[in-house]
Order: C-alpha cells, then structure tokens, then sequence
C-alpha cells in the first residue's frame, strides 16, 4: 500500500502539467528548410568574396522566427555543422546579402581552423577574415555594437598593417633595380655615367 497517495497525486499532476507544456511547445517548435533562391544568393556572395570556400560551402537554411533567441537577429552560423540560418522574416531584408556575407566570414573563420569564440565570433580572426575578403564595413558594423569588439577590429587592422608591411618588405628585396649609362657631354667634358633607376629591363 502506497503511504504518500497525496504526494504522488502532486506528481501526477505536474507530469500532465509538463506534458501540456511539452505539446504546446511542439506545436510552435522551430522549422527550417532549406530554399533554392536562398542558397544561389549565398553562393553569389561567395563568389563575390569568399572564393576560398567555394570549394566546401556551408549548407544555408530558412527557419522559422521561434528559432532564433530574438527578432534582432538577422541570421546565424552553426559551428561545427556549417549551417547558415536565416529566419523567415529576414529573407526579405534588404540587408539580406550583408547578413549572409557575415555568416559566410564565420563559415571561412572555421574553415581556416581559427578558433575564435571569443565575443561570439566576432574577434580579431573573425574581423581579419571580413577585412581580408573586402567586407571590412561589415566588421565595422559589429565593432559599433558588440562590448569589446572594437578593440579586436583594431588589433585585426593592426595585424592587416603588419603583413602588408612584410608583403611591402619582401617586394623591396627582390625590387629590380636597373643601371643605365648615359653618354654625358657638357662644360666638364664626355664622359659615361651610370645611374640607378627602381625597375626592371626587360631581357
Ligand atoms: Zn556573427
């Protein structure tokens, strides 16, 4: 004989409680699908700025508002499962490309191995990847926003500047530097003089 029939009555209830709950949240559960449209505007921008995953392109997809923790959001990329999601309502942005330019950075981030899950993927990696493929507007966009982020965006410049200059000083030691020899005549006599000029002559 069961000694606590009260308590376990509670339970039972709480249980058909829980159930209801469970139901009417499956009810508005998330949706997503993935949209031809969608995905040839995806593959446009990487074509545009992302040429280096065109050869592993992450999978795009539509998904309904319940989704997403807030209607702010423009769009999302799933680490790991290289998933783009874009909710329902923001497929008709006009800030549509831009959204998927940004997941697009996360998707390059991760296929470069650059573990950046520092101010949720936005840091230095994340920033030098947008500059790197144009998209340095957009960086700037999240730097506006995001605790923290301006800082990582000016460390990404930083870090831009650096291998430019390395670029810059690598060019200057294999710069051609070209002798010519004039045949000078003037009030000191004729002579051959032989200057330096930046450039290369053709052989
Ligand atoms: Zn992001």
């Amino acid at each position: 004989m069961d000694k606590h029939p009260r308590t376990n009555t509670i339970k039972l209830h709480r249980y058909l409680a829980s159930l209801t709950l469970l139901s009417a949240s499956l009810t508005a559960a998330a949706r997503c699908w993935q949209d031809d449209g969608l995905t040839q505007i995806m593959w446009g921008v990487a074509r545009q700025h992302f040429s280096t995953l065109l050869a592993s392109m992450p999978r795009v997809e539509i998904c309904s508002p319940e989704h997403f923790p807030n209607s702010q959001i423009g769009g999302q990329y799933v680490f790991g499962n290289r998933i783009i999601q874009v909710p329902t309502y923001g497929v008709n942005r006009d800030d549509l490309t831009n959204v998927l330019a940004h997941e697009l950075g996360h998707a390059e981030a991760e296929r470069r191995g650059i573990d950046d899950r520092s101010l949720q993927g936005h840091g230095v990696g994340w920033m030098r990847v947008m500059i790197e493929a144009g998209l340095g507007h957009e960086a700037q966009r999240v730097a506006g926003y995001l605790p923290g982020a301006a800082h990582a965006l000016q460390l990404a410049q930083r870090q831009g500047n650096n291998s430019k200059q390395f670029a810059d000083a690598g060019k200057a030691a294999f710069k051609c530097i070209a002798q010519v020899q004039l045949f000078v005549s003037d009030s000191k006599g004729q002579r051959i003089e032989t200057y330096e000029i930046p450039g290369c002559i053709p052989r």
